[in-house]
């Protein structure tokens, strides 16, 4: 699923999917920019090469949209290039869930706290670390696993809309290791409303996972974990209807399919 391409490209893109931006070196490049929506993202040099990443949100206008590139030559000279990403719509199929009412129907105390919690981790997908802790490419948490191709699926619980799926829910029995999708650092690692026992991981450039509805947490926050380090055990933690994994990623705040992370970085790549 991973797209890479040399200039004045158009890349054919779905919604919720991860996007790899890739320039060559050149004498004298010091340093190049993505600009995509609101957001700016450097990229990092692997070798003779430069890459990034962007996510497209699963609600993202199907249609043409524009991502600008600027780069910076040692003697100050700026030259700005352009990408046009073609979004592909999807048509995500609309999921009636049963769960226990007090997720639906919030008391004020868990609507307040639901509400917290909410900025917190809005706060924690807006900041941007400007490196990336990962060079290997990202893996599915619980190897093996099946399910997990519910992303983006329109939710009604209890007879009620909600927003929709943002991430991949694998089968797991409860204490099933859970393992890190790559190399990053933990900036959340507590028991969450909804998410019950969460884990959230900055993977560096805008890109971040999240473990949710874990029985046991194994890290944290703060933190570094490498590719493939258990982070907790799953569980039924939160809103749920049975045990699993909840596995969530984003890309610069845009809500995007956790495994189309896995093209992020080809394999061999140096
Ligand atoms: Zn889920």
């Amino acid at each position: 699923m991973w797209t890479s391409t040399l200039f004045a490209a158009t890349l054919a893109v779905s919604q919720g999917q991860a996007v790899r931006l890739e320039v060559a070196h050149e004498p004298a490049l010091e340093s190049a920019v993505a600009v995509w929506g609101e957001h700016s993202v450097p990229f990092v040099r692997r070798g003779e090469r430069w890459v990034t990443a962007i996510g497209v949100d699963l609600d993202a206008a199907p249609g043409t949209h524009e991502a600008g590139v600027v780069l910076t030559f040692a003697d100050g000279r700026e030259e700005h290039r352009s990408y046009t990403l073609d979004v592909r719509a999807v048509a995500f199929p609309t999921t009636e869930l049963t769960v226990e009412p007090r997720y639906v129907e919030l008391s004020p105390e868990d609507q307040a706290r639901a509400d917290r919690e909410s900025r917190e981790i809005a706060s924690i997908y807006a900041t941007l670390t400007p490196e990336a802790y990962w060079s290997e490419p990202f893996i599915v948490p619980i190897p093996g696993t099946t399910g997990g191709r519910n992303f983006g699926h329109r939710r009604i619980f209890n007879g009620q809309p909600r927003a929709p799926h943002s991430g991949a829910d694998l089968r797991a029995a409860t204490g099933t290791p859970v393992l890190a999708s790559n190399r990053g650092r933990v900036v959340l690692a507590k028991e969450l409303f909804f998410s019950g026992n969460a884990v959230f991981i900055d993977h560096g450039l805008g890109v971040y996972s999240a473990y949710l509805h874990l029985s046991e947490i194994h890290v944290e926050p703060g933190q570094i974990v490498e590719r493939g380090q258990v982070v907790g055990l799953s569980g039924a933690t939160g809103r749920v209807t049975g045990p699993h994994l909840h596995w969530g990623a984003r890309i610069l705040d845009a809500r995007v399919d956790p495994f189309s992370l896995l093209g992020l970085e080809p394999e061999g790549d140096e």
